[in-house]
């Protein structure tokens, strides 16, 4: 695996020729890559040769003749799926398990895997034009001042990542890889994995001196603020930079109050695995898809186009800088808006509000409650978390803070849950204290509540 500079260089002047021609030029490349990347699956790939049989000749095709793929059937069609008959998913799996080879290429490729929050996980296969790409169109489409920041950022003190230290997952993996193929390139970063306690994680942080910038999941920098908050923890980070999960404007909020030193703000990055760069957020603040090189589509639940301005079911993406592992109109489970209006910071690229997955909500008899009716935090905690163990009975797990007496924290914690059941008519839930830690996501994001499978 090969990082090229002048591969990258050819993505960044190609990208500001593109977003020059404005909209008729974005949209013929979009379309002559489309075309590129069909006919590549159709010769290489054997899954999607056969998918594709029935289709018209590729230089006629049209996006809305291609049929909706899924996570579930191409995980399952996996070796025959890939354009390279030479990388196997019994060997991708070999690879991934052993937490050493994180970031290490395999041959030609890096692998990672996402969390399985909705299922299985999936192996996703980076080539190196994928990096290329990353670095080339963040350099055509960065703002001005966003790039002055990454400059600044990078001598401003630490940076550091708390993500998923349990798995392959891209978060901390692509900036070991990057290690490995342009060193010069890559930042220093410090990694606190986000499975470990919350007490470890804040004496950490409070001992790293001046910290320029943290990348995390939402639900673990709402976790942090918590901690500042209540004035354990002492940092004046510069920047935040959240992905992975939604990122609400309450949060936000909070976050900004209580961090007065976020002199770079809160950079909110809407990514997946299978998509590593997919958006840009510009100036005025919103999310610009990079659609010369990815196709992002709002449908409804018979995977139908909904008219920008209404929220949509789900999405669909597909990945033209991609050719090794194909993703073409996979059905990623977000659900979005495109704006009607054009944004003010007058880019031709089509912008979006993402407005994140379904919330998981809690099903007990005919009641359907969101988590968000439970008020779970307590002043002696630092994460408290309600699982669901069967359809009536739920159980606390809790991260205390060395409290005189647990079982009473405990016991207000169940008191205030159990009130929000009754308030809802069921009288017949039993919630109980487990001394288990509390559970988190294989990429380690942390869910407060967590509904029965
Ligand atoms: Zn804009």
């Amino acid at each position: 695996m090969n990082f090229s500079l002048i591969r990258t260089l050819g993505y960044c002047i190609g990208g500001i020729w593109t977003a020059w021609g404005g909209r008729e030029r974005i949209e013929a490349k979009q379309l002559k890559n489309l075309r590129r990347l069909i006919q590549t699956a159709r010769n290489k790939s054997p899954y999607f040769n056969k998918l594709y049989t029935h289709l018209p000749e590729t230089n006629l095709i049209k996006l809305n003749d291609l049929p909706v793929t899924s996570k579930v059937d191409l995980m399952d069609k996996f070796d025959n799926w890939l354009t390279d008959r030479s990388l196997t998913l019994a060997q991708a799996r070999k690879h991934m398990d052993s937490m050493d080879n994180l970031g290490v290429p395999i041959g030609e490729y890096a692998v990672f895997r996402t969390s399985g929050s909705s299922g299985e996980p999936a192996v996703i296969v980076i080539p190196s034009s994928v990096l290329e790409f990353i670095f080339g169109l963040s350099l055509a489409r960065l703002s001005k001042k966003q790039l002055q920041i990454e400059r600044k950022i990078k001598k401003a003190g630490t940076n550091v990542i708390i993500t998923g230290g349990n798995g392959h997952f891209a978060g901390a993996g692509l900036h070991k890889l990057m290690h490995f193929l342009a060193p010069r390139l890559a930042e220093k970063i410090t990694f606190i994995p986000a499975e470990q306690p919350i007490g470890k994680t804040v004496k950490q942080l409070n001992g790293m001196g001046q910290i320029a910038s943290i990348m995390i999941y939402p639900s673990m920098l709402a976790i942090l603020t918590r901690e500042k908050e209540a004035g354990r923890l002492t940092i004046e980070p510069k920047l935040f930079k959240v992905a992975g999960e939604t990122f609400t404007s309450e949060l936000r909020g909070r976050v900004e109050k209580v961090f007065p030193s976020l002199e770079y703000g809160i950079v909110d990055i809407y990514a997946c695995t299978e998509c590593l760069f997919m958006a840009f957020k510009c100036d005025c603040g919103r999310q610009h898809v990079l659609e010369d090189w990815v196709i992002l589509e709002a449908v409804d639940e018979n995977k139908q186009p909904v008219p920008d301005g209404e929220l949509s079911t789900t999405a669909l993406i597909t990945v033209l800088y991609n050719h090794v592992q194909p993703f073409i109109r996979y059905d990623i489970g977000d659900r979005l808006r495109f704006y009607r209006e054009p944004c003010a910071c007058g880019s031709p690229f089509r912008s979006f509000q993402i407005e994140g997955r379904q919330a998981t909500v809690v099903r007990v008899g005919n009641v359907t409650l969101s988590p968000l009716a439970f008020d779970l935090e307590h002043e002696s905690a630092q994460r408290v978390q309600l699982v669901q163990t069967s359809e009536f009975v739920f159980e606390v797990r809790a991260e205390l803070l060395n409290p005189d007496n647990p079982d009473q924290v405990f016991e207000q914690i169940i008191q205030s849950i159990s009130a929000v059941f009754s308030k809802n008519g069921l009288v017949d839930v039993k919630v109980g204290k487990s001394d288990a830690p509390p559970l988190l996501t294989a990429s380690g994001k942390f869910h407060e509540v967590i509904p029965l499978k």
